[in-house]
């Protein structure tokens, strides 16, 4: 098989018909809660979009790579370029132990230039949620630092990511079996984008 950097969109489309629904479900429930608290995010100097998180799914990566080959070749030459530098800065900081934060590099002047693309947990951030584990353990967590600052005393509205890691997981094991024996994926925007 190609690696999937070179592989033809529609090679995924029905795995990516079924992401965009979870995501519409994600979107829809993620709002309820915010409109609830009356919480809207509107870009802060504590940008989520600095912290390096890493994504475990093939679905996001080919989802980010379908919204990249949308883009026209400047700006993915640009984006290409922002990727290499954060990857190389982030390998030589980390090797010296250091925390780092570091600008995705889909981020331009504060927006996403994949909005409709990006990863799940750039969907979820910002509310107070919980989950429940394989253990059947039920995790909370608070929502952002803004958030904490200006609704945290407010109730905390349901919020249960649960549902949507579990058909995140189950279409992701699908599409593995399509893809077949790959190793499992761990890696920021900026590596996945390296890679295209
Ligand atoms: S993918 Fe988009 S929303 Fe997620 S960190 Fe990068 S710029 Fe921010």
């Amino acid at each position: 098989m190609l690696p999937l950097s070179q592989t033809a969109n529609d090679e995924f489309v029905p795995y990516l018909d079924k992401l965009i629904i979870i995501y519409a479900e994600m979107d829809r429930a993620y709002h309820l809660a915010a409109d609830h608290y009356g919480f809207k995010c509107t870009g802060c100097d504590d940008n989520c979009c600095l912290t390096r998180f890493y994504h475990h799914t093939y679905l996001e990566y080919l989802y980010i790579l379908k919204g990249y080959r949308c883009l026209d070749n400047g700006k993915r030459a640009k984006i290409k370029r922002r990727a290499l530098e954060v990857v190389a800065e982030c390998s030589a900081v980390y090797k010296k132990e250091r925390i780092l934060r570091q600008m995705c590099p889909l981020n331009f002047d504060g927006l996403c230039i994949l909005y409709p693309y990006r990863p799940l947990i750039c969907r979820l951030h910002g509310i107070p949620h919980e989950f429940r584990t394989p253990d059947n353990r039920i995790i909370h967590a608070p929502g952002c630092d803004v958030f904490s600052r200006h609704y945290g005393v407010e109730e905390y509205f349901k919020f249960d990511r649960t549902p949507f890691y579990a058909k995140m997981a189950r279409l992701e094991s699908e599409l593995k079996q399509t893809l077949g024996g790959v190793n499992k994926l761990k890696m920021t925007v900026a590596e996945m984008i390296e890679s295209f």
